[in-house]
């Protein structure tokens, strides 16, 4: 007989990984509530029940190169939105590491941002009417009634990130 190699449930690896992680690993938040994100989606406990499959090391270290462990608003963003105007999640990760703001703050740009664009997309605004790279300038008029100023303000922090990129 060769070497035996050692075979364990998927779920039993999973659930070790899980208990592993402290922290996000979009924004370094430490994790109360985690999402265990595999291949762009997130596995909740019933789901890591069940994946039974008998597994060894080998493979276990290749699969865990597609998971990742984010906290509730991250995995959020990640997982659930698919904005049609601005790169939510670039966004959101150039607020974390480059500025300095807060993690309630960063969460108040995001969600005015998603906001708008949720209102963008739902009257078809196009996208190419954006000019000289500036949303800002490019929606001034076509802003919503209530909340203008808060938007105008998420705005002005996303074309700082676009200057950002494009540097
Ligand atoms: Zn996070």
């Amino acid at each position: 007989m060769g070497s035996k190699v050692k075979l364990r449930p998927l779920s039993r690896y999973l659930k070790d990984y899980k208990h592993g992680q402290s922290h996000c690993s979009h924004c370094g938040k430490v994790l109360d509530r985690m999402a265990l994100v595999f291949r762009g989606q997130i596995i909740n406990k019933e789901a890591i029940a069940r994946m039974d499959q008998l597994i060894d090391d080998q493979v276990w270290f290749k699969l865990q190169n597609e998971l990742t462990a984010l906290c509730r608003f991250c995995s959020d963003i990640y997982c659930n939105t698919h904005p049609t105007y601005f790169d939510i999640m670039a966004f959101k990760q150039y607020l974390f590491e480059q500025t300095e703001m807060s993690h309630s703050t960063i969460r108040e740009y995001v969600v005015r941002l998603r906001r708008l664009d949720d209102i963008l997309s739902a009257s078809n605004f196009p996208a190419e009417r954006l000019r000289d790279n500036s949303w800002h300038e490019s929606l001034k008029n076509s802003l919503p009634d209530a909340g203008t100023n808060n938007y105008r303000i998420a705005l002005r922090k996303y074309d700082q990130f676009l200057g950002w990129q494009r540097n």
